[in-house]
């Protein structure tokens, strides 16, 4: 079949791979003039480390293999532990923290992507696209996979853009040397005003960020100059390494968090979704690149049963979508610390196989 793919994204990208591999004609459209490397890093839970290998996109030399997930007490004591092993040989597969930038180049290696080219105007039961400068595109099928602002979604259900979630994030990587970066631990720590997180990214970095309530016009928005001292305002007096990291903030990227209603369908006739275009959510749950390779990986299964892959993708993705939204886990206290390891680490395991339909249909 032709496929027509909006979007050198995760999605777009990992699914054009997969496509290729099975041996259809590919071609994926994206606006930006060249791959967009920007942004934080991502944690691929073991379904999506499993789909890399299965696009034989070799993760090995890049990014940071996880064993613990941890959350800390505002005051450094550490609350609680989930052992990322334990899913690891359960489903064969590790948790993988990496650079979104080393993500996306790993997938776009050997996908002919034509860049500059936006899509302007989608018609959906032709599969047909109308790209900046005027050349129409039409494939057997087209699949936005357009991130949060998509195109193709507007002309799929009308305007019915992403909402924010009164959070934002703060974030950047430190190369300055601290405890964490050579080791294989995610932390979180929450505190009431916030949280922070702390991940190595793999090399010598360390991936920090600070979710805080904020919203358009807001502390904390966008255009605020002070943002850094505002930040060492409300988390100075935490525990290290948070004044550590606070003392070397260089370049802050800011991130709010959105979310879309999740329709159980997702396209019409020969047009359908991938990624955030169907379902953006916020970072907290770390599961937005996550089930953007969910997606890539069933719909290159499912290529001539477009409504078959909306409704199987939808049931799964709107669990993390749901719990992503309420962002809950910027707002943990104490009780947290009540909570047995290896119970919670049990539970995360479960829980991963729910949010993933490459291991549902493993096992
Ligand atoms: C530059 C950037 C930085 C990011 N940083 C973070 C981060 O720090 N933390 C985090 O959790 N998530 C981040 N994300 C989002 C994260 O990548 C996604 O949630 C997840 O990977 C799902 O990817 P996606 O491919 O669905 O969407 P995206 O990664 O958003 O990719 C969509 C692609 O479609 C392209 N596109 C959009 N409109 C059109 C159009 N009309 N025609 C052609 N192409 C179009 C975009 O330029 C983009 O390359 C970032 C996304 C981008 C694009």
């Amino acid at each position: 079949m032709r496929v027509i793919v909006i979007g050198a994204g995760v999605a777009g990208l990992a699914l054009a791979r997969g496509l290729l591999h099975a041996g259809h004609e590919v071609e994926v459209y994206e606006e930006a003039p060249e791959l967009r490397t920007a942004g934080g890093s991502v944690t691929l839970w073991p379904g999506s480390t499993a789909i890399l290998e299965e696009l034989k996109a070799d993760y090995s030399g890049i990014g940071r293999r996880l064993e613990t997930m941890e959350s800390w007490a505002r005051d450094g004591r550490r609350l609680l532990t989930i052992d990322l092993t334990v899913p690891e040989r359960r489903y064969g597969h590790p948790t993988v923290h990496v650079a979104r930038s080393e993500l996306v180049e790993l997938l776009a290696d050997g996908v002919p992507v034509t860049y500059g080219a936006a899509a302007e105007h989608v018609v959906p039961e032709r599969a047909e696209v109308r790209l900046a400068g005027g050349r129409t595109v039409r494939g057997d099928v087209l699949v936005g996979a357009d991130g949060r602002r998509s195109a193709v979604r507007r002309a799929l259900w009308g305007d019915d853009p992403a909402a924010l979630s009164g959070w934002v994030t703060w974030q950047g990587f430190t190369t300055r040397p601290t405890a964490l970066t050579e080791e294989r631990r995610a932390v979180m720590i929450a505190g009431g005003n916030g949280l922070c997180g702390l991940i190595p990214a793999g090399g010598d970095r360390l991936l920090w960020w600070f979710d805080v309530r904020s919203a358009p016009g807001k502390p904390f928005w966008s255009d605020d100059p002070h943002v850094a001292d505002r930040l060492r305002e409300r988390f100075g007096d935490w525990a290290e390494p948070v004044p550590g990291i606070l003392g070397s903030l260089d370049d802050i990227d800011f991130f709010p968090h959105h979310r879309h209603a999740i329709p159980g369908v997702w396209g019409k006739g020969p047009t359908t979704l991938a990624g955030d275009s169907a379902h953006t959510m916020p970072p907290t749950m770390a599961q937005g690149a996550n089930q953007a390779l969910e997606d890539a990986w069933l719909l290159t299964r499912s290529l001539g049963d477009l409504r078959g892959y909306e409704r199987a993708r939808s049931k799964v993705v709107r669990r993390p979508a749901r719990l992503a939204a309420t962002e809950a886990t910027n707002m943990q206290s104490g009780w947290v610390g009540l909570l047995p390891d290896g119970l919670v680490t049990g539970f995360y395991t479960a829980l991963l196989r729910r949010y993933s339909n490459r291991l549902l249909t493993a096992s």
